[in-house]
């Protein structure tokens, strides 16, 4: 008979120290580390790693938190510190050096991040009920990857500051392992999602943590920063597609990533409008005047690279001079894919109170000028396709005709076109094919396997 022998939890020792808010604190923390499949040590000796929970009220409460430390390392020597005392991070590593990391009260990714370098967890398919990338509802060769919460922009018509608060950045080295989870576990395709991808790190003052940063002249630490980020993404090995960026000055160092093939020649920006008059009552960030020319530049730097876009018409006090403004510059701009709403008014949004709301008729017409206009223009650019090579991530096989359905670089998930197959015998949803492309429409392309 076969016994298969399960592997030894890490174990966690806690002190905590302070009001009940911190015991709430701890117990969150440690009942993620629990459901990661840590354990509980009751004494410094059985633990791999001690996590104080600090209190900084009072000088005293300071003062008790301090000798908490320098017992806790004493006794047990591998550290990690949380709680209200990781604003003055600065007194503790004077007085305590050796501490492996430590982090601010209610920040339990951290916390967990920390933990999880100390004594990182291990993995059992006989005991863990969630894999280890965690649960997904995407296929398995592509995921979502959210690297912050919240925005810093107030946005006319948008009420998403007011639900989810202003800009919070995750860490880059626990976006980092999430990924790396993530490729283990099969995706080929990582869609980095947030409200700002550009702002990234802006409210942690791009901080820099420690990562094993492979092949990297940077040194072992990355920045919370998009560039930095989306470079230690690219080493991964998957498909990096970047959503919601700002086209923001620093968009341009995203460029020399695309054209090394560590990004995809891609990139969604949410410019909503052209003209300058709509956009100032938008109050939208990143509202410059050469942006054409910037995208003018991106493309001779990066000569495939698509760019995405969405556009709201109709917005309070639109001129038919604003949408002319904005016709002509999508002609210029030819952008491959195109996305417009007509305005909503939003209970709470600014822009639901402005006069000069634009009646529904005539919201209508320019929604559907600037949806034919861009039909066009995509038809175009697919049609220019026809003959090359690209390749394409299969999403779905049909068994019974052969055929398959998969993406290109330049096409996200249910919002860009997609690639149909004919004779795609053999290949499975995840396989990155070749494919020589024979026909276009307006959205989609249509090829065969090389
Ligand atoms: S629309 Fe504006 S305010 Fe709303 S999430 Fe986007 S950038 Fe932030």
């Amino acid at each position: 008979m076969n016994v298969t022998t399960l592997p030894k939890p890490p174990r966690v020792g806690l002190v905590s120290l302070g009001c009940p808010k911190n015991l709430v604190d701890s117990e969150r923390i440690m009942s993620k580390l629990r459901a990661d499949g840590y354990d509980m040590s009751p004494d410094y000796a059985g633990a791999d790693v001690v996590l104080v929970n600090t209190c900084g009220f009072l000088d005293s409460a300071k003062e008790e938190s301090l000798e908490a430390i320098g017992e806790a390392i004493a006794e047990n020597g591998r550290v990690v510190v949380t709680g209200c005392m990781g604003k003055e991070a600065d007194v503790i590593r004077e007085r305590f050096p050796d501490v492996l990391a430590i982090t601010g009260a209610h920040q339990y990714e951290e916390v967990v991040a920390a933990v999880y370098e100390a004594a990182p967890p291990v993995p059992s398919p006989f005991v863990d009920l969630v894999p280890e990338a965690g649960l997904k509802l995407t296929p398995r060769h592509y995921s979502y990857l959210k690297i912050s919460e919240g925005c810093n922009h107030r946005c006319a018509f948008c009420i998403i500051p007011h639900l989810r608060g202003d800009l919070m950045s995750r860490r880059p080295d626990a976006i980092l392992r999430e990924a790396e989870k993530l490729i283990a576990a099969g995706t080929k395709e990582l869609l980095v999602i947030s409200q700002d991808t550009s702002a990234y790190g802006v409210d942690i003052r791009h901080k820099a943590w420690p990562w094993k940063a492979r092949n990297s002249e940077q040194g072992l630490e990355v920045r919370a920063h998009m560039t930095d980020l989306a470079r230690e993404l690219g080493k991964l090995g998957a498909w990096v597609r970047l959503h919601y960026v700002y086209p923001y000055p620093h968009v341009d160092n995203i460029m020399p990533l695309m054209a090394e093939g560590l990004v995809l020649p891609y990139l969604d920006i949410p410019f909503q409008h052209a003209s300058p008059n709509v956009l100032r009552a938008m109050r939208r960030p990143a509202n410059d005047a050469k942006v054409l020319q910037r995208i003018r530049s991106w493309r001779e730097q990066v000569p495939d690279l698509a760019i995405r876009s969405s556009f709201v018409l109709g917005f309070p006090g639109e001129t038919d001079e604003d949408v002319a403004y904005l016709l002509a510059w999508l002609e210029e701009a030819q952008l491959d894919r195109v996305g417009a709403f007509k305005f909503e008014p939003v209970e709470g949004a600014p822009a639901t109170t402005m006069t000069d709301q634009v009646p529904d008729d005539i919201k209508q017409e320019r929604f559907e000028a600037v949806m034919a206009l861009s039909a066009r223009i995509s038809a175009e650019k697919l049609a220019r396709k026809v003959g090359s090579t690209v390749d394409v991530l299969i999403d779905a096989v049909d068994t019974e005709t052969g055929g398959a359905t998969g993406r290109s670089k330049a096409d996200a998930p249910d919002i860009d076109g997609e690639v149909h197959l004919r004779d795609a015998g053999g290949i499975q949803p995840g396989d990155i094919v070749q494919v020589r492309v024979e026909e276009s429409d307006e959205h989609d392309l249509y090829g065969v396997p090389l």
